[in-house]
Parts: C-alpha cells; sequence; structure tokens
C-alpha cells in the first residue's frame, strides 16, 4: 500500500496528522507524507484517509 497527499485538494485541516504519524503538516500549511505506510501504521492509514473531509489523501 502506498499513500500520498494531493495538496490541489488537501485544505490543511490536521485531522490527518491528529490521526497518524505518517502525516505532518507542512511549510506550505498542506499536509505531506513523512513516513513508510507498513503493517504496523496501515490501519491509521487508512483511518486518516477515510476521516479526511475532502478525500485528498489516496
Ligand atoms: S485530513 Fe485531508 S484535508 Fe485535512 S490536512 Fe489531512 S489531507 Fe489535508
Amino acid at each position: 500500500m502506498d499513500v500520498k497527499v494531493n495538496k490541489d485538494v488537501c485544505i490543511g485541516c490536521g485531522l490527518c496528522a491528529s490521526i497518524s504519524s505518517l502525516f505532518q503538516i507542512g511549510d506550505d500549511g498542506l499536509a505531506e507524507v513523512v513516513g513508510v505506510v507498513n503493517a504496523d501504521n496501515e490501519g491509521e492509514a487508512q483511518e486518516a484517509k477515510d476521516s479526511c473531509p475532502v478525500q485528498a489523501i489516496e
């Protein structure tokens, strides 16, 4: 599983970063992926994806 943030869609709400340390808000105020999805964190990655209000996480 690969994960990325579509910055054209992200509104920088910070929800994904609060759910999973795979995400952080970058200098541009938008989310970015800072880790690699693995068996330990793919559940929270999926939760962040499902929780994003604008479906910016792919
Ligand atoms: S939850 Fe979605 S809109 Fe909010 S910061 Fe993360 S990727 Fe962006």
